[in-house]
């Protein structure tokens, strides 16, 4: 089961679980384990902060459930850009922008539908809800995460004007999520992160062997530098994933401190248990930096 028992917002029938579960490949990092992982967040979140339990009706919490579960449904492995390159199936179905997403979306929304999962949580107005799932799997796409950030400190301008003002529910659940998504960056101890960002890294040095091997553009932070086959000895072998290691190392490094930290600092200024993820990501910043 997704979540302790003595904490459920709600159950979901196993047969939906099994069936969602059956749908996520057996990627490094985004696989069934990688959704769990994001529902449980989010769960947690709304169900033991007190300002949130005050932003989200319980149907909203349940779609946010649902959305986390569902949110990289059938995820290939390889990201949008590739998708492109190759100009693949999912790319000429679903198009140019968020191609992932969009097939997730709709993957999801078989899925509840096959189910019944709506009736199942006696959710009264299924147009708004399903409108709010597509929304809150469309954002994770890391395309809005800038736009994530304008919006939070949007939000925190017009907030000293108006102390009394409330985040949009729908804005703000699509910001949750994408923090949930992007947990490997306060992921602790040290070696939990390590496994997440190592986890990572396979599945991305993964696509760039394929772009290698297809003669394409190699994706930013997807070039392990070397090719595997061409490698005639252990040495060699052994200086090319050192090279590499040190390389990614610093994309690490990068991603927290250009890409992660600076959404999360602005998230405290909404949320106050941000804080103790901004505190996390210090921590491994620091480790990082100590390597
Ligand atoms: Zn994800």
């Amino acid at each position: 089961m997704i979540v302790p028992s003595d904490t459920q917002i709600f159950s979901l029938p196993q047969p939906y679980l099994d069936d969602l579960e059956r749908q996520y490949k057996d990627n490094p990092y985004h696989c069934w384990g990688h959704a769990v992982e994001v529902a449980t967040l989010v769960h947690t979140w709304v169900k033991n902060e007190e300002c949130l339990k005050n932003t989200f009706t319980h149907e909203q919490t349940q779609i946010m459930i649902l959305a986390a579960l569902s949110h990289d449904l059938g995820h290939p492995g390889t990201n949008n850009q590739y998708q492109e390159q190759i100009q693949s199936e999912l790319f000429t179905k679903y198009g140019k922008d968020s191609t992932l997403e969009k097939y997730s979306i709709d993957l999801g929304k078989q899925t509840l539908e096959r189910h019944n999962i709506l009736d199942h949580l006696h959710i009264r107005n299924k147009g708004d809800a399903i409108a709010f799932f597509d929304q809150m799997i469309l954002h994770t796409d890391m395309m809005y995460h800038r736009s994530h950030i304008t919006q939070l400190e949007q939000h925190i301008e017009c907030s000293k004007q108006d102390s009394t003002l409330k985040i949009n529910p729908v804005q703000f659940a699509c910001i949750l999520l994408h923090a949930a998504d992007i947990n490997s960056c306060f992921q602790r101890p040290f070696d939990v992160f390590m496994s997440r960002s190592n986890a990572c890294n396979q599945e991305f040095y993964a696509q760039g062997d394929g772009q290698r091997d297809r003669h394409l553009p190699i994706s930013k932070g997807m070039d392990r530098g070397y090719d595997v086959t061409k490698l005639h000895s252990k040495e060699e072998l052994k200086e090319s994933e050192a090279i590499c290691n040190e390389r990614q190392t610093q994309s690490e490094i990068d991603f927290v401190e250009k890409v992660a930290q600076p959404f999360f600092v602005q998230l405290q200024q909404v949320w106050p248990y941000a804080t103790t993820l901004c505190a996390a990501i210090e921590m491994n910043l620091a480790d990082l930096k100590a390597m």
